[in-house]
């Protein structure tokens, strides 16, 4: 993917407003930016306004960004809240010994709620175009563009190799994002990507737009996701 690195379009990245997302985070705020992680919206082909619709309405899940197939990013949440994205049942040996207070051993259901990645970590959901993941050269560049931003702007002290990273780190039951756990190679060079945008990163790159709500219409099995 080098020649779409250094083709980088305008990116666009529009504030979504819903009264309900303050329910998803619950007041709560990240504590401390400790890692970034990559997730996949497991939905080949299917916008991520879609997904964000599953995330208010169905899932209760949230990400601080959604990167769309055109390379839209929706900001979600907006950080220093928290987003519900990464915590489990059951945590990896790598996740518990990396992050011991926030990735108990044990079923974190009977844990005060303090203790969960989410509140260490930022969120960043992509569209993907099939099953293994693959993304549009748009989204792939917008992906890189936000991680950068959101490591330039909240992440300062991160170490981009270790602390950029998938939600597979914390859990065995999801590979996600899958292109980047089925190529990890890819995911290495990811990073080179995301590091170089960093050296060079201004705010211009990314075109914050004003905020819009999001209104949802349900007819039958068709669901209609729309910004107002
Ligand atoms: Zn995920």
């Amino acid at each position: 993917m080098d020649e779409v690195l250094y083709n980088l379009k305008p990116t666009k990245l529009i504030k979504i407003v819903n009264e309900q997302l303050d329910t998803l985070h619950a007041g709560r705020d990240v504590v401390d930016l400790k890692a970034i992680v990559n997730h996949w919206t497991a939905a080949p082909g299917q916008s991520a306004f879609i997904t964000m619709h599953y995330c208010i309405f169905v899932t209760g899940n949230a990400y601080h960004y959604f990167v769309d197939r055109d390379g839209m990013i929706y900001e979600f949440i907006k950080y220093p809240h928290r987003a519900n994205h990464c915590g489990a049942n059951v945590y990896t040996t790598k996740a518990r010994e990396r992050f011991p207070r926030y990735c108990p051993p044990t079923d974190h259901r009977i844990i005060p709620h303090n203790n969960t990645p989410n509140n260490i970590t930022l969120g960043i959901c992509t569209a993907v175009e099939d099953e293994e993941g693959r993304m549009t050269p748009e989204c792939y560049n917008s992906l890189v563009l936000i991680n950068a931003r959101s490591a330039v702007k909240y992440g300062k002290d991160l170490n981009i190799d270790d602390d950029i990273i998938l939600h597979s780190f914390f859990t065995d039951k999801k590979q996600c994002h899958k292109y980047f756990v089925l190529f990890p190679e890819e995911f290495i060079a990811f990073k080179q990507r995301v590091k170089y945008i960093m050296s060079i990163y201004k705010d211009s790159m990314i075109d914050e737009v004003e905020e819009y709500g999001i209104r949802i219409e349900e007819n039958g099995s068709n669901t209609q996701v729309s910004l107002v």
